[in-house]
């Protein structure tokens, strides 16, 4: 059977794309917009001839996956939709976020009713930030569950790219939803709501200057001064890369997972947790980089909402990784591969 992976050249997409291949049941076909990444991909799957791509160039076109889901027609039986866009640094948020967001996911959905008479399950990477707002995420008073929704509008999240980013992430899940009710497809369908996902790259060559948004976090750490601030509003939950991963494998064998809405969320979290386990693991790094301030990550934490995904975490069965083992695997690859260049 063939699984289609859209945005197949992602950080997370990466990762799904190596757990598939490694059951060696699938053929992988990834969608992406950029050929020189999807051959240096190729190359880390050692031209696995299980692994192809498609070039999908716009997820802002509406038609932008017909033409592939036209040619794989009924070959296609699983399909994760992780392509979107994880951009802060912009002023268009309609343009640069939010029309690509939701005309993506509606875009592949519709194509795979269309065109994919085959497919079983629709497997949806959406966010925690479509379970809820910043606003809503340090509101200590509530308690975020599966059924939790962003609920900010339009015009307020248009304020800036975080939230314009959450916006975004919320219009798609829901355009999903919407449609797999309207269009009652044969497939199931289910959404992943991943928090701050943090881990290596799938492959050393992916670890450049700057790394996808969640990651850099952690990069800008190992290579902060000691006095430089930080960034205070890096809060909230976290997910290592290697469960999420396996989490969206199990998507395909696992059918209790079919119409559900998960919360992929091991623990809260602060960027200063992070630096406490940068300085206390890494003594070559220590009094070189910023310290924080380390009393102050008990009382950010305790000014967050509380999440509740014991439904998640019963369903997944399989215990989540820590903040330690993801902070550590991230900050490996990086020392690794600086020290080898
Ligand atoms: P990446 O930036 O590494 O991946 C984003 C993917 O989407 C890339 O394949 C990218 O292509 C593709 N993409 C972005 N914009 C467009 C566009 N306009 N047209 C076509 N393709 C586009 O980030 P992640 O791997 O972290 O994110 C993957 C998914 O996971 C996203 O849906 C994101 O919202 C979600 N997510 C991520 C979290 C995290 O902490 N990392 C947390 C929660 C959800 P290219 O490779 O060419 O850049």
């Amino acid at each position: 059977p063939t699984v289609f992976v859209s945005g197949a050249t992602g950080f997370i997409a990466q990762h799904v794309v190596k757990g598939l291949l490694e059951t060696k049941k699938y053929k992988v076909v990834g969608s992406v917009r950029n050929s020189e990444k999807a051959t240096l991909m190729k190359a880390g799957f050692e031209n696995n001839p299980d692994l192809s791509f498609v070039i999908v160039r716009d997820l802002a076109q509406i038609d932008a996956f017909d033409e592939s889901f036209k040619q794989l027609g009924s070959e296609i039986k699983y399909v994760f939709h992780t392509a979107s866009p994880v951009i802060f640094d912009i002023t268009d948020f309609e343009k640069d976020l939010i029309v690509p967001a939701t005309n993506g996911t509606k875009g592949i959905f519709q194509a795979a009713v269309k065109y994919a008479p085959n497919v079983k399950k629709f497997i949806l990477t959406s966010s925690f930030s479509a379970v809820c707002s910043i606003a809503e995420e340090n509101d200590s008073s509530l308690t975020l569950i599966e059924k939790s929704w962003n609920s900010q509008p339009l015009e307020e999240a248009m304020g800036n790219s975080v939230d314009a980013y959450g916006y975004s992430k919320t219009a798609a899940e829901k355009a999903a939803w919407d449609l797999h009710k309207k269009l009652d497809p044969k497939f199931s369908l289910t959404v992943i709501n991943p928090a701050y996902v943090f881990g290596p790259q799938c492959f050393d060559s992916s670890v450049k200057e700057k790394l996808n948004a969640s990651c850099q976090n952690i990069n800008e750490i190992v290579h902060s001064n000691l006095g430089d601030p930080v960034k205070a509003q890096v809060k909230g939950s976290f997910i290592h890369i290697s469960d999420l991963a396996k989490a969206q494998v199990s998507c395909i064998e696992n059918h209790k997972l079919n119409g559900q809405r998960l919360i992929l969320a091991k623990d809260r979290f602060s960027l200063q947790n992070v630096v406490d386990i940068i300085n206390a693991k890494y003594p070559s790094l220590e009094g070189k980089i910023t310290k924080g301030e380390p009393e102050s990550a008990k009382q950010a934490i305790e000014g967050l909402a509380k999440v509740d995904n014991h439904v998640t975490k019963e369903l997944l069965g399989f215990p989540l990784k820590t903040l330690t083992e993801a902070v550590q695997d991230t900050v490996d690859q990086i020392l690794r591969v600086e020290a080898a260049q």
